[in-house]
């Protein structure tokens, strides 16, 4: 904890401080409710000493209603309120920009404790809304097609950071008013980063999103995909039941390993097995998982690539949905011809897969999938402000 920190706290109550460290920022002193999961929210006002159902108030004024003063919480008593300032605050990421696509699709980039600038899609359908999200500022894992990937790894987010992008969003729409219709009806974690690499934070915040008290997103409507970090995917399970996508993208291990350079670490065969264990450890036994397969043009596009791909996923439950190979600047790779994505798409349809193939939605403002880069900008202030606290 940063000495800010320790001073905030003592002045407060000197005898809260050690329980309270494990809750507080270190770049503000205080707590950030924003970010704190039900089970935090209560084991926090445990240890102020007040009651229980503080946890559910406090969560329903932020994450149903949409506030982010302290004051705001009427059905909290005033020395609460006061108290509860003393040590927390509310704190979503600061949105630096917000476009909107001819189609619909809307985009944020927004800004980081830190400098760095993250980026936020919501993507409207006909019958549902799509928040995607992301999870870390940047990606270590270098996959060749993504152009987060190219930008390296500079941090994970907060939990706060992560379930601030739906706030915001939320909060964009004006759907966090009492008998307004839900805008957000899903949420992936499709955006920058592995999920599965900043795995507390991201439980965390998918356990918020799917919370009654907070905004009560089915678990089939809140999907996390990950390229296959095997032993946080065999972890998680015992915390959190969300919906699975992963990032496949090749029948063979061959292929898949120029693509994913993780898979060389763990390979298809153990990424099934994995998701199986996952999807029959919950209680809901028809789920499946979702198989995501970037088409990238000449790479594993060809009709051969498909029919491996029928065996390799005969006996293993899940639907296939097909994205398109989105450019960026530098990309050694294109796009799919429209004939090759459907020839593809038929022969797995005809061996009885549920396909789907994702349509490019927000190019105009540069939202697709893959597109996202944010702005890894702040190693160095970081450091700075580190050495002068
Ligand atoms: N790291 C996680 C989640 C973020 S990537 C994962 O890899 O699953 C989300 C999805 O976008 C993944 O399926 C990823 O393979 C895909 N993707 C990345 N770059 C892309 C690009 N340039 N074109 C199309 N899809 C891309
Ligand atoms: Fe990271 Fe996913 Fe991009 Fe791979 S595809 S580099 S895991 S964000």
């Amino acid at each position: 904890m940063s000495k800010t920190g320790e001073q905030m706290v003592e002045l407060i109550d000197p005898k809260l401080q050690n329980q309270l460290k494990p809750f507080i920022c270190e770049e503000t002193g205080k707590v950030n409710l924003m970010g704190l999961s039900p089970d935090k929210m209560l084991a926090f006002f445990e240890i102020l000493g007040e009651k229980r159902f503080r946890a559910e108030q406090v969560i329903k004024w932020m994450h149903q209603l949409g506030v982010d003063d302290i004051d705001t919480m009427t059905n909290i008593s005033k020395v609460l309120r006061q108290r509860l300032k003393s040590i927390a605050d509310i704190r979503a990421p600061e949105i630096v920009s917000q476009k909107d696509s001819v189609d619909g699709t809307r985009k944020w980039v927004m800004r980081v404790t830190g400098g760095s600038c993250i980026e936020t899609v919501f993507i409207p359908e006909d019958s549902r809304g799509t928040l995607c999200i992301s999870s870390q500022v940047g990606c270590s894992l270098e996959c060749s097609f993504c152009s987060t990937g190219k930008q390296g790894f500079q941090r994970d987010l907060l939990a706060s950071e992560i379930i601030g992008q739906v706030w915001n969003a939320a909060k964009s729409f004006d759907s966090l008013k009492p008998a307004t219709p839900r805008v957000i009806t899903n949420v992936v974690l499709m955006g920058m980063g592995e999920p599965l690499l900043n795995f507390d934070n991201v439980v965390d915040a998918v356990n918020l999103m799917m919370n009654d008290c907070a905004y009560g997103i089915s678990k089939r409507r809140v999907t996390l995909s990950t390229s296959g970090v095997l032993p946080a995917l065999d972890r998680l399970n015992q915390l959190t039941d969300v919906s699975l996508a992963i990032s496949l993208h090749a029948p063979n291990d061959a292929l898949r390993n120029q693509l994913v350079p993780l898979n060389r670490k763990y390979p298809i065969k153990d990424l099934l097995d994995s998701c199986r264990r996952y999807m029959e450890g919950l209680p809901d036994r028809s789920r499946v998982t979702t198989v995501e397969y970037t088409l990238i043009a000449g790479v594993n596009d060809q009709l051969e690539h498909a029919r491996e791909l029928a065996v390799l996923l005969k006996e293993f439950p899940c639907k296939i949905n097909l994205i398109p190979f989105n450019p960026f600047p530098d990309s050694r790779y294109k796009k799919p011809s429209g004939n090759a994505i459907q020839r593809f798409r038929q022969l797995l349809s005809e061996n009885g897969y549920t396909v789907t193939v994702r349509t490019t939605r927000g190019d105009d403002i540069d939202a697709a999938c893959g597109q996202l880069v944010g702005r890894v900008n702040d190693r160095t202030r970081r450091q700075e402000r580190r050495g002068s606290v």
